[in-house]
């Protein structure tokens, strides 16, 4: 008779204590998300961290309270603020949505405003959000009724079966996509940022927006800050400089990267469309069929800048595909 001994290693007994102390440490994704998260906020600290310790110009600045400084400081610090609210936010999911839908679907039937006429085809349909939870089956009885409102969106003859996620089993509203790093349906779907850790989506886009211009102007700032060390103390010790020439040029490499995107999430941002539906126009059944100067989601210029910067982040917005007249229309120029 033998027995079968299996020893286990101390470094697995301590890993599997962190994953029980922490759920979503056990996941690979979600660990491999967690150390780029933790690369980044290193980098930065990296970068202020040597203005701290070797620049005195900055320290002295920084002790006589000179305002420039104190406001660099505080941008800095509101950049990884923000850099940390957009990783943790959420994108817009389609399970919150039908939620939020299935809440306001009970609050009608309840009082006797049911009797409002359902929104018309072509309408965008705006559900308020309450809450961020998860569940299977959330719609109940009202499964049909969303159904229903999802495929009004689209034009006649679209079939259900076409615009359900075969992975999460929901009737997607127009501009979703599922998510396969996130594993959910995202309304307004742009991309999953890798850097993030999380997809941008019609929830948080205006956040990432935001995060990525101040991560610009950081990087400028920074930049102009070692210029300054760096013309103070060429003559000094050769590794200090080879070291402030290699941040500088991580930085312009960044800086560069970063006006790219701000330019671009800018050009989609007024002509409302995603990186998703630019890329994959044709891949996209709903988008294929129209002309290629169409943008079907524009309102024009201004109100798209509007909706973008001044609805509220609270609320999902269900938007419909233009009629056949609609899109005729658009052509005109
Ligand atoms: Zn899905
Ligand atoms: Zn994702």
């Amino acid at each position: 008779m033998s027995f079968l001994v299996t020893s286990e290693d101390p470094s697995d007994r301590l890993s599997d204590r962190c994953c029980n102390l922490s759920p979503s440490l056990s996941d690979p994704a979600k660990r491999s998300t967690l150390c780029m998260q933790l690369m980044l906020v290193m980098l930065h600290l990296v970068y202020i961290g040597f203005l701290l310790i070797f620049d005195s110009e900055f320290m002295d600045s920084l002790k006589r309270h000179h305002w420039y400084t104190i406001i660099y400081l505080l941008f800095f610090m509101a950049t990884i603020a923000q850099y940390l609210f957009t990783s943790g936010s959420s994108p817009g999911y389609v399970l919150d949505a039908m939620r939020e839908f299935s809440r306001a679907e009970a609050l009608l039937r309840t009082s006797e405003a049911s009797k409002r006429p359902a929104p018309s085809k072509n309408d965008s349909v705006i559900v308020t959000l309450d809450g961020n939870q998860r569940g299977e089956n959330i719609l109940g009885n009202n499964r049909m009724n969303w159904t229903k409102m999802v495929m009004d969106m689209y034009p006649n003859g679209t079939s259900v079966r076409t615009c359900t996620c075969s992975f999460c089993n929901v009737v997607q509203p127009p501009r979703t996509k599922h998510c396969h790093d996130c594993e959910k349906c995202i309304l307004q779907f742009d991309h999953h940022c890798v850097w993030l850790g999380t997809c941008i989506g019609q929830r948080n886009h205006r956040r990432f927006w935001w995060y990525i211009f101040e991560e610009f102007v950081l990087c400028i700032w920074t930049g102009i800050w070692y210029m300054q060390y760096l013309n103070d103390h060429i003559k000094e010790s050769w590794w200090n400089v080879v070291f402030v020439i290699i941040m500088l040029a991580i930085l312009a490499v960044s800086m560069m990267f970063l006006f790219l995107l701000l330019i671009f999430h800018s050009y989609l941002i007024m002509t409302n469309q995603t990186t998703y539906e630019l890329v994959r126009r044709r891949r996209i059944p709903y988008l294929r069929s129209l002309p290629e100067r169409v943008y079907p989601f524009s309102k024009g210029v201004c109100r798209n800048l509007y909706n973008f910067c001044c609805v509220t982040s609270s609320k999902y917005r269900l938007e419909a595909l233009p009629s056949s007249h609609a899109v005729d229309h658009m052509l005109i120029p």
